[in-house]
Parts: C-alpha cells; sequence; structure tokens
C-alpha cells in the first residue's frame, strides 16, 4: 500500500502514520524529520533548509523532490510506504507521479482552534521522535519519553507566530493539491471535532476503512 497523509500542521499525521507503520508494517516517509536532521548539518544545504523551516516557509520544490527520490531508493521492504508531509505543492505532486502510484489519501480535517493548541503545547523526543502533548497526551514522567527513556523537546517552529504561518502556507500551497487527486485516488477522510479523541480511535476508523478498499 502507498498512502499520503495529508492534513494541516498538527492535524496528527505523524502520529498516526507511525501507528500504522506498526500495524501494517509500512515505511513512513516523514519530511519534516528528514529535514529537521539535514539542518542540523553545518553545510550549505543544511544552512538552507534551516532557512525555510525556522520561518514557516515551504523548502524549495528542488530540494524537495530529490531528498524524496533519495529516500523512496532506501525504502526496506515490499510493504509500500506512507508519505507524510509530500507533497505539499502541485509540482511536488506532479513529479510523485512520475516516481510511484499512490493508493489511497489519508486525509485529516482538524479545526484551526485545536492545530493551534495542540502544536503550542507539543514535545517530541529527541531520541525516537515519538510525539507527545503535554496537555493532551502526556508522557508517564515530565520530560521523558515513554518509549525509549529519551528527553522531550519543543519544536523551535512549534512557536505561535510560526505556527499560523504554517496554517497559512497548508492553505494557500498544500491545501489545493488535494483537487489534483480528487478524480483519481480514494480517499479516507477522518474528522476531530474535539481534543479528547484518543489516537487509537483515528486509527482503528483508518484500518476498518483500509480493509474495505482491501489496503490492509
Ligand atoms: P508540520 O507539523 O508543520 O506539518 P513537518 O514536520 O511536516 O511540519 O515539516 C516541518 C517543516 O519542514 C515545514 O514547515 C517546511 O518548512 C519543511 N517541509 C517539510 N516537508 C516539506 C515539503 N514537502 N515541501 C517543502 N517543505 C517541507
Ligand atoms: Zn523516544
Amino acid at each position: 500500500m502507498n498512502a499520503i497523509i495529508f492534513g494541516a500542521p498538527g492535524s496528527g499525521k505523524g502520529t498516526y502514520a507511525s501507528r500504522l507503520q506498526s500495524r501494517l508494517g509500512v515505511d513512513v516517509i516523514a519530511m519534516g524529520d528528514i529535514f529537521r536532521e539535514i539542518l542540523k548539518e553545518d553545510t550549505p544545504l543544511g544552512r538552507k533548509v534551516k532557512g525555510y523551516v525556522e520561518k514557516g516557509l515551504l523548502v524549495s520544490d528542488d530540494i524537495v523532490i530529490n531528498v524524496l527520490k533519495e529516500r523512496l531508493k532506501k525504502i526496506s521492504n515490499g510493504k509500500g510506504f506512507i508519505l507524510d508531509g509530500y507533497p505539499r505543492t502541485i509540482k511536488q505532486a506532479k513529479a510523485l507521479e512520475e516516481i510511484a502510484k499512490i493508493d489511497v489519501i489519508l486525509l485529516q480535517m482538524v479545526p484551526d482552534w485545536i492545530i493551534i493548541e495542540r502544536l503550542s503545547s507539543r514535545r517530541i523526543c529527541r531520541n525516537c521522535g515519538a510525539v507527545y502533548n503535554i496537555r493532551y497526551l502526556k508522557p508517564k514522567v515530565d520530560g521523558v519519553c515513554d518509549k525509549c527513556g529519551g528527553p522531550l523537546y519543543q519544536r523551535s517552529d512549534d512557536n505561535p507566530e510560526v505556527i499560523k504561518k504554517r496554517i497559512q502556507v497548508y492553505q494557500e500551497q498544500t491545501s489545493p493539491i488535494l483537487q489534483h487527486y480528487k478524480k483519481n485516488v480514494p480517499f479516507i477522510v477522518s474528522s476531530i471535532t474535539d481534543l479528547e479523541t484518543k489516537p487509537e480511535t483515528v486509527i482503528e476508523e483508518i484500518m476498518k476503512e483500509l480493509k474495505k478498499l482491501k489496503l490492509a
């Protein structure tokens, strides 16, 4: 199964993708995680990427498309992949068509107020990338990852000003891509209307729909 998980920043893409990864054995390609690794490097590419990410802007298409191609070469098994954070522009969507066939779009619909609420209290494990929320999805011990014991940190782009920019970029540049897929690819749409919905509830729903489509 090759899927794209689609939704605004903070809509839960990373959380769901990693859970689906353990359920289905697929690879997850998380563009944001890849760029956070690249921007740590003191190289021309690292500095360039850092400039975009820290302002909440999109990394340029040429860089993104190359990074995706490289990553797809390293796919570990034949069970397929979930793309998280790609494509974010029409140009990226078109480039993907040349490389792989997409079987399903997992669309996350989440109102803006929930996104802002979640992102501003989000924490990430520095070691394994697991995602927590100090208000809604707490680790068992403050500041410590349940899975690996690593330290939790706050992403530098999870601050109110940059969050606003990221939501705007999503609405202007990324959300219109959905039109591109509507005709040809089945959608599984998950909508959340309150902050208490547990990830497992959403995952069960997605699994049920994937089975209907014979993709799980
Ligand atoms: P979010 O939680 O905002 O969805 P991600 O972790 O997926 O964030 O991505 C963080 C940042 O990395 C984005 O704001 C953007 O600067 C950059 N980025 C990630 N994926 C892409 C992409 N496909 N095209 C351009 N920039 C990207
Ligand atoms: Zn961890």
